[in-house]
């Protein structure tokens, strides 16, 4: 096969990758994008899509979002209820005052078989992108004018002025050329299984998220699905699991048959298929994103958030980041890595803030007893309640969370 010659190669066709190969094909610039597995394919996750996802696509063109909004592979969802380990929850809805506004949920649930097939299918209606599926680039080689990448064989080779790795948490591109590595401190492991049949779930299906004291600062969460399914995981951070020496599929078998509660939710459920893992890597340390005619996206860039586990929302922003400092660095024939430090900016710009509050409430809910409170709080104190559902959006509610002086005017209010 001849040298694929492109400006932009795109390793990953995940949301971090489609979303940076769409924003590129509306903005009318090509590029080619290419993915080891052919699609649809499985992802492990929790399924859960924030209000993020349809605010970013629909950003990229409306077009995009409204297809999004019409898919009947996906569960609305119209709020999150916490529970502590005390055992009292709190429904918080994603929009004040609770509205159900038929055809605008805020979230949604849905298979990520479905969720990364329905952007795939995105792509091909673009005449500007390149799809190469079932290919994996193990061969990154920087060339004076640009890189070289082919799989182990040696029968694809892609030169590319541009490499924008998109290609998720285990990311070769990540270790070998941007020397970002794992550090268990920034890291979770997660299992997902999917069950049909369980009881006591929410009527507006809301999803859940149990921090359960032995899984601190790391949670068990039931997401509801279409037709009765539903995605159950737990997560943990890995400094935690390997200080405890805990084996996530054994903790998750103990939740749904041993707990008190789960154990009557769970009585008449049905595990369907297997229990999967994967790595989650947390934006809990600021790192470099880019380097000299690269960008890293989404989970290869580590932009997880460390305290709610969504890392879909980022992929997506950060791809599309991406695409538009590569539409920068085109016109201006610059692909340097001085050049491309704008992306880090714009990113820590953009996210920055979020995922600053998240670490340190991540850090905090290591102590069982502040959440416990905050559910008592929240279960007596209606402004606490209010205050709780903006924090989904504002990044300045959460920083009121992570300050003392917060909780001693909590303690002394009513
Ligand atoms: C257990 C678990 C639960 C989670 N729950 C949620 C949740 O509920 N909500 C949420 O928002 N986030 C969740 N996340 C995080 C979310 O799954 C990721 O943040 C998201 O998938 C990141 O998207 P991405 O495009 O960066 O990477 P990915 O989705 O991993 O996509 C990477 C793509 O690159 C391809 N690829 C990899 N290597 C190569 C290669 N060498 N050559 C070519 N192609 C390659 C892969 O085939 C894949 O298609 C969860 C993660 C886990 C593990």
């Amino acid at each position: 096969m001849p040298i694929i010659k492109t400006d932009i190669c795109i390793i990953g066709a995940g949301p971090a990758g489609a979303t940076a190969a769409l924003q590129l094909a509306y903005s009318g610039v090509p590029c080619v994008i290419i993915d080891k597995a052919v699609f649809p394919r499985d992802k492990v996750c929790g399924d859960g899509l924030s209000g993020k996802v349809l605010t970013l696509l629909g950003r990229i063109d409306p077009g995009i979002a409204a297809r999004l909004l019409a898919a009947s592979f996906k569960l609305d969802s119209w709020g999150v209820n916490f529970v502590a380990a005390n055992r009292m929850g709190i429904n918080i809805p994603y929009k004040a005052g609770y509205q159900k506004a038929p055809g605008e949920p805020r979230g949604f649930v849905c298979k990520r078989m479905d969720f990364d097939n329905f952007l795939v299918d995105e792509l091909k209606r673009c005449p500007q992108v390149q799809l190469i599926e079932g290919v994996n680039i193990t061969k990154h080689t920087l060339e004076a004018d640009g890189y070289l990448l082919g799989n182990a064989s040696g029968d694809v080779q892609i030169k590319a002025k541009l490499v924008i790795a998109a290609n998720g948490a285990y990311s070769s591109f990540t270790k070998e050329v941007a020397n970002i590595h794992m550090e268990p401190e920034h890291y979770v492991a997660g299992i997902r299984a999917y069950y049909k049949n369980i009881s006591g779930i929410h009527p507006d299906k809301l999803i859940e998220l149990h921090f359960l004291k032995n899984i601190l600062p790391g949670y068990f969460w039931i997401f509801p699905l279409p037709n009765g399914e539903a995605n159950v995981g737990v997560g943990m951070l890995s400094s935690s699991l390997r200080r405890k020496k805990v084996n996530l599929k054994q903790l998750l078998h103990d939740t749904v048959t041993k707990d008190p509660e789960m154990k009557e939710r769970f009585k008449d459920a049905v595990l369907m298929g297997t229990i999967d893992g994967y790595g989650l890597p947390l934006g809990s340390k600021k790192r470099a994103l880019s380097g000299e005619r690269y960008m890293l996206t989404g989970d290869a860039a580590y932009l997880i958030d460390p305290f709610t586990g969504e890392g879909i929302g980022n992929a997506l922003y950060s791809g599309r980041m991406a695409a538009e400092q590569a539409i920068i660095a085109i016109a201006a024939d610059d692909y340097s890595a001085a050049a491309l430090r704008a992306y880090d900016a714009h990113v820590y710009r953009v996210l920055g803030p979020e995922l600053i509050m998240s670490t340190k409430l991540q850090k905090l809910i290591k102590y069982p007893w502040i959440l416990n409170m905050l559910m008592k709080m929240a279960a007596r104190n209606k402004e606490f309640r209010s205050l709780l559902t903006s924090m989904f959006h504002e990044v300045d509610i959460r920083r009121k969370l992570t300050q003392p002086m917060f909780y001693l005017r909590l303690l002394f209010s009513r």
